[in-house]
């Protein structure tokens, strides 16, 4: 009887012979030989319905890479101001100057936030903002040296793209040598933000202000050139199409083959509340999972890819370790950009709550670094209740 052989069979064969027989065959045979995937098959795979048929191939290519390794970091967010000139549609974060409920942390408290934790931890420390239309370079070079000096065993992988081609701008500097200052203030890496789609459509739609694609592109090559490594983001699920994304992901695959400066691509979940874009579509579970998968399979040259609990919710991320995800990024401590814009998830998880997530889904959680070093550490990492229980995986 072939339904009781079936069910003793390892289903990873199971979904095997599923795959092989589905509309996506030649893929799989493609995965299985190593080679690079097209524009047409990262298409192919987003027009598919077969969700979990993809989520095998993607979860192939990531088992390769990782086997069950599952990352995660202990980190601090820092979010220095929300005032900013352009004015991004989907921007429920930023206010402009003068408006109700714009904020600019002064420098002593920025060290107050490092203080609060300075007995925590803490590998990295991600700092970002708004394009302010006037702060001085040496703000962002104080902050920088400021936290430094009070976590100089931390990495601080600090302001997007955008963040510092506007200052370049305000400054009359070339990027290079804003890059080269923040560098040598203390700067290691850049987080990957700002990049949202690539496509020039989408842009004009939603942030005409803002660094174009080239330009985005343009500064991260330049880091890569000087030492600096950063990560890659995509906004997904507002007004974008399946293949706007596929090109933003072929344009960072092409980025990646050039510098191999590229860290982590991590696909945002676009959060729809508070933003001019609130009545778009809310996107499902089904283009959450389906656009990581596909990430993981274009970006071959990419060894991690980001399931950002912060914008998936905790549930969804961690399924995501299971269709393509290696990395769950880390503790955040206090996130606002996302949940100004009505992200549900918590503001923040214990490294215990992190490794429950990774174990419960069968994988074996590892410590990171913002370069994914593993720490290792003498004594357990200490289980700080930031949150009561029950309320995390909202
Ligand atoms: S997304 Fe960034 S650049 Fe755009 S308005 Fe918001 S803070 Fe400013």
């Amino acid at each position: 009887m072939e339904s009781v052989s079936m069910i003793s069979e390892p289903s990873a064969d199971i979904a095997k012979r599923w795959v092989q027989k589905s509309e996506l065959a030649d893929i799989y045979d493609k995965v299985m030989a190593d080679r690079r995937l097209s524009r047409e098959d990262g298409l192919r795979l987003f027009q598919s319905n077969d969700l979990l048929a993809i989520g095998f191939l993607a979860n192939l290519v990531r088992e390769r890479f990782h086997g069950e390794k599952t990352y995660w970091v202990y980190n601090q967010h820092i979010n220095y101001s929300n005032i900013c000139i352009n004015g991004c549609r989907f921007c429920a974060y930023s206010r402009q100057q003068g408006e109700e409920g714009g904020f600019l942390l002064a420098l002593d408290q920025v060290a107050a936030k490092v203080k609060e934790r300075l007995h925590e931890p803490i590998t990295e420390i991600h700092v970002v903002g708004g394009c302010h239309p006037d702060l001085p370079f040496s703000y962002y070079l104080d902050l920088v040296r400021e936290i430094k000096k009070m976590r100089p065993e931390s990495v601080i992988k600090a302001f997007t793209a955008v963040e510092v081609a506007h200052l370049a701008h305000n400054e009359r500097l070339s990027v290079s040598e804003v890059l080269q200052a923040l560098k040598e203030a203390g700067v290691q890496a850049l987080p990957g933000g700002g990049a949202e789609v690539f496509s020039n459509r989408v842009r004009q739609l939603l942030c005409p202000e803002k660094l174009n694609s080239e330009g985005w592109l343009q500064v991260a090559k330049e880091a890569h050139l000087i030492g600096m490594r950063s990560n890659a983001t995509l906004l997904y699920g507002h007004l974008e199409t399946a293949a706007e994304r596929v090109d933003h992901m072929l344009a960072l695959r092409e980025a990646q083959d050039e510098t191999g400066g590229f860290i982590t691509f991590i696909p945002l979940a676009f959060q729809t509340a508070n933003t001019g874009l609130s009545g778009v579509q809310p996107r499902t579970g089904f283009t959450d999972l389906k656009t990581i998968a596909v990430s993981r399979l274009l970006l071959d040259n990419f060894a991690h890819i980001k399931a950002y609990w912060i914008m998936l919710g905790a549930k969804m991320a961690q399924i995501a370790l299971h269709f393509g995800a290696d990395d769950l990024d880390g503790t955040v401590m206090e996130e606002r950009i996302g949940h100004m814009a009505g992200a549900q998830s918590a503001e923040a998880l214990t490294p215990d709550e992190l490794q429950g997530l990774i174990r419960a889904a069968g994988r074996q959680p590892v410590e990171r670094d913002t370069f994914f070093k593993p720490v290792v550490r003498s004594t357990k990492s200490p289980s700080i209740p930031l949150y009561e229980r029950g309320k995390i995986f909202k």
